[in-house]
């Protein structure tokens, strides 16, 4: 298969063959026709980093913003700042080609004056972008992608659990959201938490 076939849009594949990649890898050949669907369905992937999976949630992000709302439209958690910067070098280079606007949501990165985030994709840590929703910073109510990397050490009930789920709740209920989980492994302390937290979700495996 080719990046082509998939269906995603011109804008997105000028910035896929901008990085070099020539033709989807194997999880994104089986991630994306299923995270592209409409409507939008959850899914808990499981596969090694250097995989591609990034590309894989980061295409789908894209490829749901309405870029003629200058509001944030999906979220994606991470457990370190690190890992957030290296999702959002993602972002901004798929997205190369697309008016996005992204943020992030990780400690002492946002100006203290700044009462409203406008972006499009805001990245982070959960505990921070909890915080920027308690505070109005951030506004949530059209948001309808929110993805989990890491899923495992995000959903952990002695971590980051706790701080995943206020996130997840605070979001809005009543309207289409697309939950996506993607991990390398899910210990079994994990897996049921993560059944209820993406319920229905196409799983895959690589
Ligand atoms: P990840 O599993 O998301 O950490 O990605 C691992 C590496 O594979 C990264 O350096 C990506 O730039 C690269 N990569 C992802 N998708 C593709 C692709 N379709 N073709 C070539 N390289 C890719």
């Amino acid at each position: 298969k080719t990046f082509e076939e998939l269906g995603l849009h011109a804008d997105l594949l000028k910035g896929i063959y901008d990085m070099g990649f020539s033709k989807p890898s194997k999880i994104q050949e089986r991630a994306l026709p299923l995270l592209l669907k409409d409507p939008p369905q959850n899914m808990i992937g499981q596969s090694q980093s250097g995989t591609g999976k990034t590309a894989a949630f980061v295409l789908t992000m894209l490829s749901r913003i309405d870029f003629s709302k200058n509001k944030p439209q999906a979220l994606c958690l991470a457990p370190s700042r690190e890992l957030a910067r290296q999702i959002m070098s993602v972002v901004v280079a798929m997205g190369k080609f697309t008016p996005v606007q992204t943020e992030y949501a990780i400690k002492d990165h946002l100006p203290p004056d700044v009462t409203r985030i406008t972006a499009h994709i805001i990245v982070g840590t959960p505990g921070t972008m909890f915080n920027l929703i308690r505070k109005r910073t951030l506004d949530v109510s059209d948001v309808g992608v929110f993805v989990l990397d890491e899923a495992d050490n995000m959903l952990d009930q002695d971590g980051l659990g706790e701080q995943t789920l206020k996130v997840k709740n605070a979001l809005p209920k009543g309207k289409p959201l697309q939950i996506i989980l993607f991990s390398a492994t899910f210990p079994d302390h994990v897996r049921s938490f993560a059944g209820k937290f993406a319920p229905n979700a196409n799983k895959i495996e690589l």
